[in-house]
């Protein structure tokens, strides 16, 4: 792999989380910041450098600035958006783990993203009751080692790749030793704001297991996806890794059918990456602003469906508490 400058653990520490230095280096006017500091009060300002270069100077329309800029709107009441949008907490039989779905369970690896996105479903989950300790680390080894009918285990977060190789090669020969396990899957956003993050030693942990890994990227608009992504994911592709991607509906950003059109051909034909899911949003306090309605949605989806093959069409889907699996929204 050709080597990038600058390691992504130094990406992750000089992510920019003061809104007047995010406004200061795209150019953007000095009246956004007091509405930027009082959201970003709320949930942190966070976002990487190499994600920054993607945005246009002095745009305030950037579609990836739109992702992370803190704006008052996130302040705003609405009624059905809550804190806990999917019920999680629910389903969270041990701290660090979530079973939502039969077969399936999901690891909260980390509280720790390299980026904030302000739609994120996740913003206001308790990252700090659900440390995973070596204590809790052993008892969610004993919870599905217990249960045979968990086929496959889902590292998310967070993002859980922002945890060092070692640790997670190390978390992969716990769950190695389970023999009912089969499948491990990644779902990240950190390979596509610091590329870097895709190391040699992440490819050898991920392919030195007998469990097969799957990687779910997320990416929202076809300016996130360039070269340097592509260049980044291939050895991990050569190597055996599945590579798919989700987005999310966001209003103003990624609500027309160009623009997901793009995004799938590009994902695709740049980077070998296949559409997996596109979501509605998730109804998390502070996000309203971004919401598209199912109807509008499924629209849309019927639209972008005339446009592409079916293996790029995305699964238009919402996450609905206590469902045993994602809802399928139907096409006209
Ligand atoms: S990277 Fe994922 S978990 Fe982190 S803030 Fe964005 S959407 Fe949320």
């Amino acid at each position: 792999m050709q080597p990038l400058t600058d390691s992504w653990q130094q990406h992750l520490s000089h992510a920019i989380s003061d809104p007047s230095e995010l406004l200061q280096t795209l150019a953007l006017p000095d009246n956004l910041l007091p509405a930027a500091q009082r959201a970003a009060a709320q949930f942190a300002l966070r976002v990487p450098h190499p994600f920054v270069a993607k945005m246009k100077k002095g745009d305030l329309n950037d579609p990836l600035l739109k992702q992370v800029l803190p704006l008052d709107s996130e302040l705003d009441q609405v009624p059905g958006f809550t804190t806990d949008p999917l019920a999680e907490m629910q389903s969270n039989p041990h701290d660090g783990l979530i079973h939502k779905y039969r077969g399936r369970v999901l690891l909260i690896t980390t509280g720790a993203c390299a980026i904030n996105c302000r739609y994120c479903f996740r913003r206001h989950f308790p990252y700090q009751e659900n440390r995973l300790g070596p204590q809790q680390w052993q008892a969610i080894l004993d919870y599905i080692a217990a249960d045979d009918s968990i086929s496959e285990v889902l590292f998310s977060g967070g993002d859980p790749l922002a945890t060092p190789d070692r640790r997670l090669k190390t978390m992969l020969e716990g769950l190695a030793a389970i023999p009912h396990l089969r499948r491990v899957r990644f779902h990240t956003r950190l390979p596509v704001v610091i590329p870097q993050r895709v190391t040699d030693s992440l490819i050898a942990a991920l392919t030195q297991t007998r469990l097969r890994a799957v990687i779910v990227l997320h990416a929202n608009h076809p300016n996130e996806i360039d070269s340097q992504l592509a260049d980044a994911l291939r050895p991990l592709q050569q190597a055996g890794v599945q590579v798919l991607n989700q987005a999310v509906l966001l209003r103003d950003i990624n609500d027309d059918v160009a623009t997901l059109k793009a995004l799938s051909e590009k994902l695709f034909d740049l980077a070998g990456v296949l559409p997996y899911y596109l979501f509605v949003l998730d109804p998390v306090a502070g996000s309203a602003h971004f919401d598209i309605s199912d109807t509008e949605a499924q629209t849309l989806v019927s639209a972008l469906q005339q446009e592409l093959p079916g293996y790029l069409l995305p699964r238009l889907a919402r996450e609905i508490p206590g469902k045993p699996s994602k809802t399928l929204l139907t096409l006209d």
